[in-house]
């Protein structure tokens, strides 16, 4: 038996049956971003099934980003029949990737134009390529964050003489980007926070046991994002700590320091 087939009508057993039967559940008879009927592409490695203006947008990315086939056209190889159907296509794919998104961002339709359409795919598989493979850890971190807020500075005052403040931690519906609210019932500020790097450096090192102290990973401070200074990922006696130095934003002025660690689920 060959390790490729070429056609999908073709009657071979095992790993096509498996896709060609996958490509029949329900939630693969859609395309995966913008819902349109009948998909005939797929991203092997993302493992998600796509109408054909949606491939082109995945197609565009680079084939490091997302491998696109045609389930009538193209050959497969068995590795990508094995990663999509590991995957198990659209929904799983989906509940993943999308998990990465900042809350409320605009899904494409079938009418959509290119545009929203780059949009929303490049920002969804730049995560989503690599956590659907990582999905066991990635489940792990969500849920495992423990905050510490190490100090606030420079408060701005709220009531007449002293604020009383506190922290409101909002993890919107899964997402990368978190919102700390300072707020004494008036807001004393917000900042937003990008956990990209302390994800990569638990998808990484989380279940490694590194006795000593190294620095795991990096969140730059840019003229557009609320770091007072550059954000360093840290393993600390064994454990992922990220320390961060906020500028409050949307207040005349605050600041504040955090510290974020990354707990495994068996502790
Ligand atoms: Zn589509």
């Amino acid at each position: 038996m060959s390790s490729q087939y070429d056609r999908p009508d073709k009657t071979v057993p095992g790993k096509w049956k498996k896709l060609r039967d996958l490509s029949m559940k329900s939630d693969n008879r859609i395309c995966a971003d913008c819902s349109a009927p009948d998909p005939k592409w797929v991203s092997a490695n993302i493992g998600v099934f796509l109408c054909l203006k949606c491939s082109e947008v995945h197609r565009s990315l680079g084939v490091d980003t997302s491998k696109v086939l045609s389930l009538t056209l193209d050959e497969w190889s068995e590795s990508d029949m094995e990663s999509v159907i590991e995957v198990g296509g659209n929904s799983y794919a989906n509940s993943i990737y999308e998990a990465f998104l900042p809350r409320n961002y605009p899904k494409p339709k079938p009418d959509s134009s290119e545009e929203d359409r780059t949009k929303f795919i490049s920002s969804a598989s730049t995560f989503g390529s690599k956590s659907t493979k990582k999905n066991v850890e990635t489940r792990q971190f969500i849920g495992n964050l423990k905050v510490k807020v190490v100090r606030g500075s420079k408060l701005a005052v709220r009531d007449m003489l002293t604020s009383d403040p506190y922290v409101v931690l909002m993890l919107g519906q899964q997402q990368v980007y978190d919102h700390d609210v300072i707020s004494a019932d008036d807001i004393m500020g917000e900042a937003e926070i990008d956990l990209q790097a302390m994800i990569t450096a638990a998808l990484a090192f989380g279940d490694s046991d590194i006795p000593g102290n190294m620095q795991v990973g990096k969140w730059l401070k840019t003229s557009d994002n609320a770091l007072v200074e550059d954000s360093l990922v840290n393993i600390v006696n064994g454990r992922i700590k990220q320390e961060l130095h906020l500028k409050l934003q949307n207040v005349e002025s605050g600041e504040m320091e955090l510290e974020l660690e990354w707990l495994p689920l068996d502790e």
